[in-house]
């Protein structure tokens, strides 16, 4: 199969609206404006921005370009009284125009990535977070994605068993690699039990089957995931899948996690917790596998989470060992990256005495308290780290990036301190927000102090706590939850 053939032959057209067009580009020589729609290129229907390029990179390509058209729309204003509104929209009968580009970029971005969608999940999983999402939040978070082309273009996540044919052959074709995947087992059995796939969702039977898909996909490089449920796919189901995955040369690692779970568990089996024995036999099996692979092949493999060594009670590996933190993204090596830059030069005393909280989940208090432990020695300086309950999703949930501002509002008193410092993963990329769109602002106004973000390391938080500066800090949702938003299902 060509690569022209592999590209979906579509009727349909999924205009895509123009961000912004660079000065002196062809789009720009050729009358192009930002909120212009993109049609089609080369006569075919582009579905995202992968396809754009991919078609861009044949050489010549003609970009056929339609601008909206405002059509009136009534909408219900305050008290019911009805308003004029008008929206820009794509009118099929409108001419468009079109402009050649030759190995040339057209000098277009667009306001999304994705032009058709994003391609939903064909899985019910026993362990799905979307599931346990108490009721409230915004629309975006409850959209359960499983999309091959935010998993190329962010790194998120995908099981593969909503693929097609003609995805598959994309995949290959435009050689979308790396890939990361969710395998959780490579006991097909065991996988079907854990994922529940809804068979009608199921576009192709083949794409279920997780060793011949990892197989076929054998020119891509996978980085993958296994999530643990206690009692189901951990302990020897674990050992033969990290055993399968190792024997696959595309596949690069396996991340292993243990389950999340909420207070919100609805229509989902019951599952139990990961116990500390749990962890502790995880790490025991795992800690073999990696002393293995590291002798064979250079690389231990597989990285257990974070959170596996904090239930265990176990050290965290060295910088070294997380090998270039591949994986941060899945809390893996995120705390020995947080420790890795260390504290700056520490002054003997503050100018004015200052009381910090350091508010963080239950699960990272401990190891919180003792990494800035140095800092108490300042003159004037009085930190305390508040291990801050999860009200939202239920105690059973410890990790810092699932606080909300509600949480905050039971663990912390107006006036109590001059700072409360809460972790960048509860911020909604780019933004003061957290998951229940409670603003940093309002905690300000409601606590009578100054509220900041954390760092993504000690030696950021260090001096987020003593000059007030603003971090740089990983936030949530960087990339399919933005992805989410931006269509305008926030
Ligand atoms: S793949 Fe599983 S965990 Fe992910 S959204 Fe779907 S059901 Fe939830």
């Amino acid at each position: 199969m060509t690569a022209a053939e592999a590209m979906p032959q579509l009727n349909e057209v999924f205009p895509a609206p123009i961000k912004t067009v660079e000065p002196g580009s062809p789009a720009e020589r050729a009358g192009v404006r930002p909120g212009d729609l993109l049609i089609r290129v080369n006569r075919q229907s582009v579905t995202d921005v992968l396809a754009y390029r991919h078609l861009l990179a044949q050489g010549r390509a003609t970009l056929e370009i339609s601008r909206p058209v405002e059509r009136p729309s009534v909408l219900s204003g305050v008290l019911g009284v009805a308003q004029d509104h008008h929206r820009l929209e794509y009118d099929p009968a409108a001419p468009t125009f079109t402009f050649d580009v030759e190995w040339e970029d057209p000098g277009l971005d667009f306001e999304e990535v994705l032009f058709d969608g994003i391609k939903k999940c064909a899985n019910k999983c026993d362990f799905c977070y979307v599931h346990q999402m108490p009721r409230g939040f915004r629309k975006s978070l409850y959209i359960m994605d499983d999309d091959y082309r935010l998993s190329f273009l962010y790194g998120s996540f995908v099981t593969l068993t909503n693929l097609t044919e003609g995805d598959i052959n994309r995949i290959l074709i435009e050689n979308l690699s790396p890939l990361y995947v969710s395998v959780h087992t490579a006991n097909q059995d065991l996988r079907q039990d854990l994922m529940k796939w809804w068979k009608l969702k199921v576009k192709d039977p083949q794409a279920v089957q997780i060793r011949g898909m990892i197989e076929r996909l054998e020119s891509i490089d996978l980085y993958t995931q296994i999530v643990l449920v206690p009692g189901r796919n951990d302990g020897e189901h674990l050992d033969d899948t990290v055993e399968y995955l190792s024997s696959r040369p595309n596949v690069i690692s396996a991340a292993v996690v243990p389950i999340g779970l909420t207070g919100h568990r609805k229509n989902l089996p019951d599952v139990r917790t990961f116990t500390r024995e749990d962890a502790q036999d995880t790490l025991a099996r795992l800690n073999r596998w990696r002393r293995q692979f590291l002798a064979e092949r250079g690389t231990r493999f597989v990285f257990p989470s974070d959170e596996l060594y904090l239930l265990a009670g176990e050290p965290l590996p060295t910088e070294e060992e997380y090998e270039g933190f591949p994986m941060l993204e899945n809390g893996v090596g995120m705390i020995r990256d947080f420790l890795t830059e260390g504290l700056p030069e520490l002054p003997a005393a503050l100018p004015a005495p200052r009381k910090v909280i350091l508010g963080t989940g239950l699960l990272f208090a401990g190891s919180l308290d003792r990494a800035v432990e140095p800092l108490r020695q300042i003159g004037g300086l009085e930190i305390e780290v508040r291990p801050v309950e999860n009200k939202t999703f239920g105690r059973v949930t410890t990790v810092a990036g699932l606080l909300t501002g509600r949480c905050f509002r039971h663990a912390v008193k107006p006036g109590e301190a001059d700072l409360l410092i809460v972790p960048p993963t509860t911020l909604r990329y780019g933004t003061e927000l957290m998951l229940d769109d409670t603003s940093l602002t309002e905690l300000r106004t409601e606590f009578r102090m100054d509220v900041r973000p954390g760092g993504a390391t000690l030696g950021e938080l260090a001096r987020v706590i003593l000059d007030g500066v603003q971090s740089s800090g990983h936030q949530w949702g960087m990339s399919a939850h933005a992805v989410k938003e931006s269509r305008g299902q926030a």
